[in-house]
C-alpha cells in the first residue's frame, strides 16, 4: 500500500516537472523571440467605410451608455472637439478568383457550365467588395484559361492580402448533396510560408502559426449561408493549388452543387447568384474588419523548430 502510494505521488510528481519543464521551454522561447526584438508585425491597412454603412463618430474613450430610455441632453460646451485622426487610404487588395474558364470549363451538370457561373459569381463579388471600398484585382475578367499555379503568382506578385476563389460543386449522384462549403489550406506551401517570414520579418529559426485563412473561411461560410439559405456543409481543409500556394489569407468558396437539381435551378437566377455573392463579400469585409483593428490577428509564435523531415514524422499519426 505504502509502496504504492509513493510510485503513484512519485508518477505525479514526475508528470508535474515534466509539465513544468515544457512549459518553462515554450515560455523561454517566447520570452527568447520576445528579447531578440521579435514581435509579429504585420502591413495593416485602412479604408473609409461605404456610404452605406454606419458612421461612427471619431470621439474620446466612450462612457458606458445609460440603460434608461431617458431623453438623450447635448454635449457640455465645454468639451472640446474630438481630433479627427488622418485616415490613411490604404484599402486593402482582395484578388476573386473565377474558377475554371477557357478550355477548362470545370463540371457541366442541369445546363450549368461551372467556368460560366463561377465568374458570373466573382464578378457580383468583386463589384459588391469595391463598392465596400476594397480594391479589387481578377485573376480572369472574361472566359480565358489560366494555370492554377499561376492564379497564386499573380496574386503573390501583386502582394495581395486576401484571396478568394470561386467554385461549384458536383457530387457523384444526382440530388445527394447540395449546399456550400469551404475549404483552406491548413498549412501553405513551403515557399508560401517563407514568403510569410519575410513579410512579417521573422528570424528563420522562428516558428509561426497561422490561422488567419481557417477563421476567413469559417467567417465566409457562416456570411454565404445566412445570406443565401444553403445547406451549411462547414469549412473544409484541403491544399488546393490556389490556396495552397497563396502567401496571404485564401480560401476557395464551392457555391452550391450544380448536380442537384434544386440548387442548379436557384443558381440560374440571378437573384441566387446575387445573395451568394452577397454573402461572400459580407464575410471578405467583416474579416478585413477585424484585420484591420489587430493586423496580427490570427498570427501567433510557436517553440522554434528545425523544419527537418524527423520533426515532421513526430507530428504524424
Ligand atoms: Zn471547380
Amino acid at each position: 500500500m505504502n509502496r504504492f502510494l509513493s510510485s503513484a505521488f512519485r508518477s505525479a510528481a514526475m508528470l508535474l516537472a515534466l509539465g513544468l519543464a515544457f512549459g518553462a521551454l515554450f515560455w523561454l522561447n517566447h520570452l527568447q523571440a520576445k528579447m531578440a526584438g521579435e514581435e509579429i508585425v504585420m502591413k495593416g491597412w485602412r479604408w473609409k467605410a461605404p456610404v452605406t454603412a454606419k458612421v461612427i463618430p471619431h470621439a474620446p474613450p466612450a462612457k458606458p451608455e445609460a440603460k434608461s430610455a431617458a431623453p438623450l441632453s447635448p454635449a457640455p460646451p465645454s468639451v472640446p472637439p474630438p481630433v479627427e485622426e488622418p485616415l490613411v487610404e490604404s484599402p486593402p487588395l482582395v484578388f476573386v478568383d473565377a474558377g475554371h474558364g477557357g478550355m477548362d470549363g470545370g463540371a457541366v451538370a442541369h445546363g450549368i457550365t461551372e467556368k460560366n457561373t463561377a465568374l458570373d459569381l466573382a464578378k457580383r463579388v468583386a463589384k459588391l467588395l469595391e463598392e465596400a471600398g476594397v480594391t479589387v484585382k481578377m485573376t480572369r475578367e472574361d472566359d480565358t484559361f489560366i494555370a492554377l499555379e499561376e492564379r497564386a503568382n499573380m496574386a503573390n506578385r501583386a502582394g495581395a492580402d486576401l484571396f478568394i476563389s470561386i467554385h461549384l460543386n458536383t457530387s457523384g449522384g444526382e440530388d445527394d448533396a447540395r449546399g456550400i462549403e469551404t475549404y483552406y489550406a491548413p498549412q501553405k506551401a513551403l515557399s508560401a510560408r517563407l514568403a510569410l517570414r519575410e513579410l512579417i520579418k521573422m528570424n528563420v529559426g522562428s516558428g509561426i502559426l497561422d490561422s488567419r485563412s481557417e477563421r476567413l473561411a469559417e467567417t465566409v461560410q457562416r456570411f454565404v449561408c445566412r445570406k443565401s439559405g444553403a445547406q451549411n456543409r462547414g469549412v473544409k481543409e484541403r491544399n488546393y493549388a490556389v490556396v495552397y500556394r497563396t502567401v496571404c489569407p485564401s480560401i476557395l468558396v464551392e457555391c452550391g452543387f450544380i448536380t442537384h437539381s434544386g440548387e442548379a435551378e436557384n443558381l440560374k437566377t440571378t437573384s441566387h447568384r446575387e445573395k451568394v455573392a452577397q454573402g461572400v463579400a459580407d464575410g471578405v469585409v467583416a474579416f478585413l474588419r477585424a484585420q484591420e483593428a489587430d493586423p496580427s490577428r490570427g498570427l501567433k509564435f510557436k517553440a522554434p523548430v528545425t523544419e527537418t523531415p524527423d520533426q515532421e514524422l513526430l507530428t504524424g499519426p
